[in-house]
């Protein structure tokens, strides 16, 4: 087997604020537990302003600045997203759709109101995610009635003229059923644009394996679930295996970048503390946690499955090889963690 060469390279830096929980409990939430930190916004806007100032200063072309907030952006108020859309569009960052699965339930005209509002902010789309018709979208999401309140929202969007991105999940309970649930979604009007995901090996969908797409349910997926389905970049796992055993993974550079999740017990040493002193501290400890974590091909030889018809993007498959490494050498678990989670953002 060839030696597989593998190294870091940091393509930006993300700044994270999580202050409002949302109120589904979906078993694949790609965020697992939802802690949330009460980070004022203009402490938040000065952070992301300091940095962004520092990479100007030291000349850092195609270094992008994602002012990034999870599930809170339906719930903040017209002047705060302007100002990070601006954050954004200094940061050279392309803001995501206006994520609203996990908003409170409310009546109708509130709704509007919030959504018109949300549009005039600068939102261009709405992302509407669906994980099955009806009832099993409720089961999968841990609240009952939020599937008819996704359809609600959907129904004041094409009224009022607020483009819809929908993202339905391909798995292997709602393969079957996703032509129901197009064709119920087909009969509301309004601009939208359809894309069909695969569950990502990350936060609670990490446990929900057996719900991941066999190559003959790939086989015989009906052809408009196809067509829309994002299948790029998946291969079986015993596809891999011949992949890497045949050294065509020579030479792999993963990208990552810089993450700070900005919470109480770390705010006031990012705010206090020279941005390059805390880019490269934060590099550091990713670089050395990776530095003790095996090469994909020792992985894959110790605790992959050669005939694991199942689909996966190798960064998936190398995160759940890395946590059943993690199981059986608890003295590196913590690494797995810190070069996954960048937990090394807090100042021990
Ligand atoms: S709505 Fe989004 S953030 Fe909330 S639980 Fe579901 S996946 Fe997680």
């Amino acid at each position: 087997m060839k030696l597989v060469a593998e190294s870091l390279c940091f393509k930006g830096l993300t700044v994270m604020r999580v202050t409002t929980p949302c109120a589904n409990h979906c078993r694949f939430c790609s965020a697992g537990t939802k802690i949330v930190h009460n980070i004022p916004f203009d402490r938040y806007e000065a952070v992301v302003e300091r940095f962004l100032n520092w990479r100007d200063h030291q000349n850092l072309v195609d270094f992008p600045i994602a002012p990034v907030q999870l599930y809170s952006l339906a719930q903040m108020p017209p002047d705060h997203l302007r100002r990070r859309f601006e954050l954004c569009r200094r940061g050279g960052y392309e803001p995501l759709p206006l994520q609203i699965n996990g908003l409170g339930f409310r009546p109708d005209d509130e709704l509007r109101c919030l959504l018109i509002e949300k549009k005039e902010a600068g939102f261009k789309q709405i992302s509407l995610t669906f994980a099955g018709p009806s009832e099993m979208h409720d089961l999968w999401c841990g609240r009952k009635g939020e599937f008819d309140f996704l359809v609600r929202i959907a129904v004041i969007c094409g009224e009022i003229g607020f483009p819809r991105l929908e993202k339905l999940f391909l798995t292997e309970s709602s393969w079957t059923r996703l032509p129901e649930l197009m064709d119920f979604l087909d009969r509301i009007s309004g601009e939208v644009i359809r894309e069909i995901h695969t569950l990502s090996y990350v936060g609670w969908a990490k446990f929900l394996e057996k719900e991941r797409i066999h190559e003959s349910t790939n086989e015989a997926l009906p052809e408009r679930v196809r067509k829309l389905a994002k299948l790029d970049g998946l291969k079986t796992e015993r596809e891999w295996f011949s992949i890497i055993d045949q050294g065509h993974i020579d030479q792999e550079v993963l990208n990552v970048s810089i993450m700070i999740r900005l919470q109480e017990n770390n705010l006031e040493w990012i705010e206090e503390t020279d941005c390059e002193e805390v880019v490269e501290e934060l590099k550091f400890r990713r670089q050395e946690a990776w530095s003790v974590l095996p090469p994909l091909y020792r992985l894959a030889s110790a605790y992959g499955d050669r005939n694991n018809d199942c689909l996966y993007r190798l960064s998936e498959l190398r995160h759940l090889w890395l946590d059943r490494f993690a199981r059986d050498s608890p003295t590196l678990a913590d690494q797995v963690d810190c070069f996954y989670n960048s937990v090394g953002t807090v100042r021990k």
